[in-house]
């Protein structure tokens, strides 16, 4: 027997290096002294950068990604009696922001790249569809020519949870260029994160973005009038301008992320099931997730010896027990691939050191 390493690999490390704070603490410093905490000037260049980074004219700053799905269908004037398609494999927020309309969501099934799969989204199409919401899932746009050609057949708008896949793309364009609607996160895991909930809705109507910027603010129009129920969901200045510092390193952040799937890539391809990149695709790999029939037992294995791995997600959100009876139609690939997916370790500050400890453990388990 091997004798085990103390060898520690965390899934993720939010820790600041000592440059990176630096900076932070000046871009907050400069925040306290102008003093507009609420919708300060670094919240309007931030919007308006992230809407030139992803080919969008508007972006309106929300105070989360959650929140950023759900006013994104409020502005579609969603609600009771509607149906929005999603996908069954996502964190249970894209449910949640559906259901919290009012209206239904509505699971298809999964392809092998984890998304959405177009076909099951043209199957589950009734009168009562309003919207289909894709989720470019693990930091992989999901095959958006299939989605928008049944989109304008169909006469139904796309909103993107692009909450996984700020930077990547697809035959060339960025997520969140795509929908009607596209909603990001900026939650401290995710590839351009903030130091606190953070999101953002992005469009190219003006009357959707005029109807955002009025549901942002308890529906109010100049903070006056009332004219639609909603809630506070404003993007804080402060969080505005650490994002705005760390949207300037976030293309080294998704290099870095992308040297390392190209290294699992190249040593688990003969033991696991490998993410695929499509052609003339960038993914992102907000995770890098694997699969395998002995998933469980890798899991342990992989654990035993310090290497911090995630199932992300245990469940497919159609299997969660408040949306089980929402299921229309059966989603067999989905219910397979959620008992086979593993995510590695995969940030900034993991060494080569720790990669080749990851691999050469995932190679013994299978030896
Ligand atoms: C993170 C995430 C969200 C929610 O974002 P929050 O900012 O945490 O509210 C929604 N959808 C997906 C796919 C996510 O990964």
């Amino acid at each position: 027997m091997p004798t085990i390493s103390t060898r520690k690999v965390p899934f993720l490390d939010l820790r600041v290096p000592e440059n990176e704070r630096k900076e932070i603490l000046h871009a907050i410093d400069t925040v306290l002294q102008h003093g507009r905490l609420v919708i300060g000037p670094e919240v309007n260049t931030f919007e308006s950068c992230i809407a030139e980074y992803c080919s969008k004219k508007f972006g309106v700053g929300m105070n989360s990604g959650t929140d950023s799905l759900f006013l994104a269908l409020k502005a579609l004037d969603i609600g009771p009696g509607d149906e929005v398609i999603t996908t069954s494999l996502s964190w249970i927020a894209t449910a949640n922001a559906i259901a919290l309309t009012g209206a239904r969501p509505v699971f298809a099934d999964i392809s092998d790249d984890l998304n959405i799969e177009p076909k099951s989204v043209l199957n589950l199409i009734s009168t009562r569809t309003k919207a289909i919401l894709p989720v470019h899932y693990t930091g992989k746009v999901c095959d958006m020519n299939a989605l928008q050609s049944i989109s304008e057949e169909k006469q139904i708008p796309l909103v993107e949870d692009a909450a996984q896949a700020f930077g990547a793309t697809y035959r060339g364009k960025p997520a969140g260029s795509f929908g009607q609607i596209a909603c990001f996160s900026m939650n401290p895991m995710k590839i351009l994160g903030a130091c606190g909930e953070a999101g953002i809705v992005l469009t190219n109507d003006p009357s959707v973005h005029e109807r955002l910027i009025c549901l942002r603010y308890n529906g109010t129009i100049n903070k006056e009038q009332c004219v639609v129920t909603s809630l506070n969901c404003r993007l804080d200045t402060l969080q505005a301008a650490i994002l705005l510092y760390r949207l300037k390193n976030v293309s080294n952040h998704i290099d870095k992320r992308r040297s390392i799937a190209a290294y699992y890539n190249e040593h688990l391809v003969d033991y696991v099931t490998i993410p695929k990149e499509m052609e003339g695709s960038r993914d992102i790999y907000y995770t890098y997730t694997i699969r395998t029939s002995l998933r469980d037992k890798l899991k342990s294995y992989l654990e035993e010896r310090g290497i911090e791995v995630k199932i992300q997600h245990p469940y497919l959100m159609c299997q969660q027990p408040i949306y089980k009876q929402y299921l229309k139609q059966p989603v067999p690939n989905a219910e397979k691939i959620v008992r086979e997916i593993l995510c590695l370790p995969i940030h900034e500050k993991l060494t080569l050191e720790d990669l080749d400890y990851v691999v050469s453990s995932i190679r013994n388990f299978f030896s």
